[in-house]
């Protein structure tokens, strides 16, 4: 339906105006009645609803109404699949209708920037490409259902510790290639109906009040056409938040900040123009719900159960898997052991806290998959809310596990350990978990470790056991998948989409996280999980990109279609696949891209494309990849874009980021000349390296050679050490040391010469 939105904006009063620009309770925006403006429901988010009543908190602690709660963020990323985030992002948004939601506070696009981020099971990745595209499918995939997102929390919000005060200091390069790419490409892509800023502050400035973020970047740059939604309490100065691009402040304030606005338009602190194209953002987006609106919506419970159930078994790691323990044969005698087997932890604490529909308990599915029975047998052996091993409990899962043929242990972090609102301060399990692992292990051969954790955990026992699956908070229908990926129902196909490290002193952040006081320092800069380990050739416990199957694939015909391109075009390659085991599986073939030379620090190698197959056995499929410009560049700080050098680049394609089977190179020739000014201080070096002036260049060193005390023949080691030291001697130097045979005169004409054009 067409509307008139500025007629509608000239009926309204300064106050009507205002009024829209805060919510009218916990979760709800404000109406304007006598013109037919709607109050609209905005909810939690991100994997399921979270709908509550009168009532409102957002931390999840209050009631809310039931809704499928499917495998949180860091499990749904390492799918790798973009079409099961589409089916996913289809029942939100199926859900949302249903129950009257306009639009859905999801999802969290915040790279992972240490493990110990509390918040990290609601992210995707340690890997901004894979962020995008996840964010991407998601957003697509809830607003084709004419509901909206809200992608949060932008920006730089990646730790819990002083969330709300706390000043993130990130150089512009590392914000652009890791801390805003996820966002950025999803807006480009997916144009998620509005954005919500951070509690943080960013370099200096709080998100919600950060005009460079909320219009310079986001609305202008990337252009944005939704509206900034503040996170809950996340508002300073509501003036300053308002004329720096934040439309609506969540939750309400009882009209406080209204009369602020009002006033600031008074009194000339506020431009009328500045709130109308405000209010012209929240209506066009308001109308867009409406016109959206499924009167009589309703959704199928206990599809969306079948379908956690398959997001869940897709997204989980099969991390180890010694002399194919698993999976599970129906005929063995399986000990579980562990309390996450009868209660499992499927989902994380704070906003994202879902009533679910169902909760299937993983001992319950396990046994109905085993032969009968008798062959599956149980036993406690740790206390979730205890960190201090119980002998009894130990000692009664020791007997289970020494009477059966293999023992799968559940374990990992509760929620005290990981939660919004907090960061965990060590990687490691509760001690009495750890303590059990050890303890089963020396008395069973076979041990299979389920883990149900929201990030990355030290393993320090990963050489006593057989078989490790990453299960992730796995949402509510989390035990039959565990079963089904146990008795190979389902293959695993999952990847890691963050870096499991040795130890936490090992993570980049490790110095510089959570920071001092209120202001935390970056100083990694972009070498940021698999960016710093690969760069410094440092081995993790588990690579990111790293998961096995149950079949084998290989790896074949890697073709580039040209040789060279200009960053300009766009180019497609090509790589073939096999399954070469017995059954059928899924397999993610990961596209890195390597700069083989650079004047700037780059990564040893980046993530810029992959693709998800499935694979009957024997079968074989070729994937197509296309790259373009952001495959190749870098953000460059002077020309404020990203920027390609003429150069060779890998094309590597991996099993993992540490596990390269094919490689090929390309040449990429830049369109974009970086105009350099040279001056009297310039070093040599930058002019030797200057291919476009390689003419003047040449004639020059030429000169200068001939200067030199000695000729290059005679004087041999000599000269080399010369010419070395030379490189960074600045121009000037010449002057200085050439005794006189090179002028300060030619050496202004040089520098004209130089700067021509
Ligand atoms: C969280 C947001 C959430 C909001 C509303 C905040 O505390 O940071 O992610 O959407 O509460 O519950």
């Amino acid at each position: 339906m067409t509307r008139n939105i500025q007629a509608l904006i000239e009926q309204m009063t300064l106050e009507e105006k205002a009024s829209l620009c805060s919510g009218l309770d916990f979760w709800h925006m404000k109406g304007v009645e006598r013109l037919g403006i709607p109050s609209l429901m905005v909810t939690d988010g991100p994997h399921g609803l979270r709908k509550q009543d009168q009532s409102g908190d957002h931390l999840g602690l209050l009631d809310s109404v039931p809704a499928t709660c499917f495998p949180s963020a860091a499990g749904l990323a390492s799918s790798w699949d973009r079409e099961l985030v589409t089916k996913l992002g289809v029942a939100l948004g199926e859900t949302c209708q249903a129950e009257d939601v306009s639009i859905l506070l999801g999802p969290g696009v915040n790279i992972k920037r240490s493990p110990l981020n509390g918040r990290n099971f609601e992210y995707f990745s340690e890997d901004p490409y894979l962020s995008t595209e996840m964010a991407t499918s998601y957003i697509q995939a809830v607003q084709s259902q004419g509901v909206g997102t809200s992608m949060k929390h932008y920006a730089v919000n990646n730790q819990e510790h002083r969330r709300m005060s706390v000043d993130a200091i990130v150089d512009e390069r590392t914000l652009r290639e890791i801390y805003l790419a996820s966002f950025e490409g999803a807006v480009k892509n997916g144009q998620p109906w509005t954005v919500m800023s951070s509690y943080n502050r960013v370099n200096g400035t709080y998100a919600s009040e950060n005009e460079y973020l909320l219009t310079g970047i986001l609305q202008k740059e990337w252009g944005h056409e939704g509206f900034v939604v503040s996170d809950w309490g996340a508002v300073d100065e509501r003036v300053p938040a308002l004329d720096a691009g934040l439309a609506l402040e969540m939750p309400a304030n009882n009209g406080l900040s209204d009369k602020k606005i009002v006033d600031a338009v008074n009194n000339g602190k506020l431009s009328l123009e500045k709130l109308n194209q405000t209010v012209e953002q929240l209506l066009t987006i308001i109308f867009k719900c409406v016109d959206n609106k499924k009167e009589n919506a309703t959704y199928d419970r206990a599809a969306q159960h079948q379908l956690a159930r398959q997001v869940a078994s897709e997204s989980m790691v099969l991390l180890k898997n010694e002399a194919s323990l698993l999976p599970l044969q129906k005929n063995q005698k399986v000990a579980l052991i562990g309390s996450f087997a009868i209660q499992p932890r499927y989902q994380g604490g704070g906003s994202s806290h879902i009533k679910p529909t169902q909760v299937d308990i993983p001992l319950d599915e396990i046994t109905k998959l085993s032969r009968d029975n008798g062959q599956v047998s149980y036993a406690q052996g740790y206390e979730i809310n205890a960190d201090q091993g119980d002998q009894e409990l130990i000692g009664e899962a020791k007997n289970v596990a020494y009477d059966a043929d293999v023992a799968v242990v559940f374990v990992g972090l509760p929620d005290r350990y990981e939660s919004e609102g907090y960061d965990r301060t060590h990687l490691q399990l509760p001690a009495n978990q750890t303590e059990l692992i050890h303890t089963i292990a020396a008395v069973q051969r076979n041990v299979v470790i389920v883990l149900m954790n929201g990030s990355a955990v030290e393993m320090p026992w990963i050489h006593e056991v057989g078989a490790v699956v990453e299960a992730y908070l796995g949402g509510q229908a989390v035990g039959g998948a565990i079963a089904d990926v146990l008795y190979g129902i389902v293959n695993p196909s999952g990847k890691l989409a963050e870096t499991f490290p040795l130890q936490l002193s090992d993570t980049p952040a490790y110095m510089f996280f959570p920071g001092e006081s209120d202001r935390v320092e970056y100083r990694e800069g972009i070498f940021v999980g698999y960016r710093y380990y690969d760069t410094k050739n440092m081995k993790p416990l588990f690579p990111f990109g790293h998961g096995l199957s149950y079949t084998t694939f290989s790896y074949s015909d890697l073709k580039i279609d040209r040789t060279h391109i200009h960053d300009t075009e766009t180019v497609d390659v090509h790589v073939t696949v096999e399954n070469t085991g017995n059954r059928a599986g899924k397999e993610v073939i990961q596209l890195y891209v390597k700069d083989n030379e650079s004047l700037v620090a780059r990564p040893n190698k980046e993530l810029k494309s992959f693709a998800k197959l499935e694979l009957q056995p024997g079968e074989k499929k070729t994937v197509t990849f296309t790259l373009d410009k952001h495959s190749f560049a870098y953000y460059n700080v002077e020309l404020k874009d990203w920027h390609v050098e003429t150069g060779d680049f890998s094309i590597l394609i991996g099993r993992s980021s540490a596990d390269i089977v094919l490689q090929d190179t390309l040449h990429v020739t830049s369109t974009v000349a970086i105009k350099k000014t040279y001056t009297r201080n310039t070093p040599m070096v930058d002019l030797m390296q200057d291919t476009s002036k390689a003419h003047i260049v040449q004639g020059f060193m030429e000169q200068v050679k001939s200067m030199m005390p000695v000729s290059s023949e005679e004087a041999g080691e000599a000269s080399d050490m010369m010419a070395a030291v030379m490189k960074f001697m600045p121009l000037r130097a010449l002057v200085s040391f050439s005794s006189g045979a090179f002028t300060d005169q030619m050496l202004e004409g040089l520098l004209a010469q130089l700067n021509q054009d």
